[in-house]
């Protein structure tokens, strides 16, 4: 990211913009899951710019996390599946 350039729909303009980053929770098929998310707010207005990039990012970032709680659930599942076998 070179130059912080966006568009703002509220100041209708190029603008510069501010990153943070923001914990967002997600329940998607009831597979619950937060990751960071990476926020960009216009610097005139501080409404919330749509910047490609950063939108890229968070489609990874929470794409992972859910991956992760998966893999833990998967991985759960399967220590559950073991202890039953152990009390045969
Ligand atoms: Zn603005």
């Amino acid at each position: 990211m070179v130059e912080k350039i966006a568009y703002c729909e509220n100041c209708n303009a190029d603008v510069e913009y501010n990153v943070r980053t923001e914990i967002i929770d997600c329940d998607m098929d009831g597979i619950k899951f937060a990751y960071e998310a990476v926020i960009a707010n216009c610097k005139n207005c501080g409404s919330e710019v749509y910047v490609d990039e950063i939108n890229d990012i968070n489609i990874i970032r929470a794409y992972s996390s859910q991956k992760r709680r998966l893999d833990d659930q998967a991985e759960k599942e399967e220590n559950e599946e073991q202890s039953i076998f152990k009390e045969e």
